[in-house]
């Protein structure tokens, strides 16, 4: 099922991402991860696509695993370091499968290769090549504290809209942990015409060790009611697991009051995590 559908319905959604493996020796222990997810019933399930492209028979593999179990997958795909053929490749490959979603991504630049010749510079050129591929729903990635590559505000969104108008059907976010953020990024994107649904990205945050991680790869700003939480309990895992399962599950309901109607949530192939934060929502989505 195509997620523009699911997400045309106008119900709440909770979807969830999972990553594939680096290595094929590990492909079996994420699997198992994946199929525990799978018995929370997620809108949609999407994979990520390891930088680089190198574990992309992993993304495809995970992707149908998640489909012919009757949830709705979204394969991630980057482009930088893609060759147009590498692309077609993949693509086909997906149609094979049967994926009907795919999160058009540039992915970052490798460091030191900033100049280096590519077939693709922006993931809009990816989504235009998508969509003139075959009937893929296309998703984009969206920053609501901005891309970090990007000038200022203005040019990203103005960057923004100009992927859309590729033929992005849906955005998912960047992962924030202050929903002030999102809600103004929403007001700008609405007003610069930027009026495809857009799917608020929530990072549960469960362990010390994951606040730096998490921060270093997003940028996000840390609110001081978040850096309090990480100060009280970091040092305690248990703790900390049940802060950050309650700190996302508030983030959710305050948006949900606030209309915001799509919630994907990064689950760290993490399935107690996602089970307990959708337990937490039970009547709410
Ligand atoms: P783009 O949309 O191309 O934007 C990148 C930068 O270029 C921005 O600063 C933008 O303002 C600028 N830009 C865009 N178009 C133009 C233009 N025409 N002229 C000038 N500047 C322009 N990475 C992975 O490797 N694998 C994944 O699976 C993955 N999944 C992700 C999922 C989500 C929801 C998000 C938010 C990110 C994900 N990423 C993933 C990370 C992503 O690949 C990086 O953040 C990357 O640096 C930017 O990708 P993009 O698709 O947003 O790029």
């Amino acid at each position: 099922m195509k997620i523009r559908d699911i997400i045309r319905k106008d119900v709440p959604t909770l979807s969830m991402e999972v990553f594939p493996p680096k290595t094929d020796a590990s492909i079996e222990s994420v699997e198992r991860a994946v199929d525990s997810i799978l018995t929370l019933n997620p809108s949609w399930m999407s994979v990520t696509y390891g930088a680089g492209g190198g574990t992309s028979a992993h993304t495809a593999r995970i992707a149908s695993r998640i489909k012919e179990a009757g949830v709705p997958s979204l394969a991630h795909l980057s482009c930088i370091s893609s060759t147009k053929d590498g692309v077609k490749k993949e693509l086909t490959r997906l149609k094979e499968l049967g994926i009907e979603n795919i999160l058009a991504l540039r992915g970052d630049i490798p460091a030191g290769s900033e100049n280096a010749p590519r077939d693709y510079k922006y993931a809009s050129e990816l989504v235009t090549e998508i969509k003139q591929f075959g009937d893929f729903c296309v998703g984009g990635a969206c920053y609501p504290e901005g891309h970090p590559d990007a000038p200022n505000w203005k040019e990203d969104i103005k960057n923004l809209k100009t992927k859309v108008d590729a033929g992005c059907d849906f955005l998912t976010t960047q992962m924030f942990f202050d929903n002030e953020t999102f809600y103004s990024f929403l007001y700008r994107c609405r007003e610069a015409g930027i009026n495809v649904p857009i799917v608020a990205g929530i990072m549960p945050i469960t362990t010390e060790l994951q606040v730096t991680r998490a921060l270093k790869l997003s940028q996000a700003f840390m609110p001081a009611k978040f850096r309090s939480l990480v100060d009280r309990f970091g040092s305690d895992p248990a703790a900390m697991k049940q802060a950050g399962i309650i700190y996302a599950a508030n983030q959710i309901v305050d948006l949900l009051s606030n209309g915001v109607m799509n919630i994907h949530i990064y689950t760290m192939n993490k399935p107690d995590v996602s089970s307990a934060i959708q337990s937490a929502l039970r009547g709410l989505v």
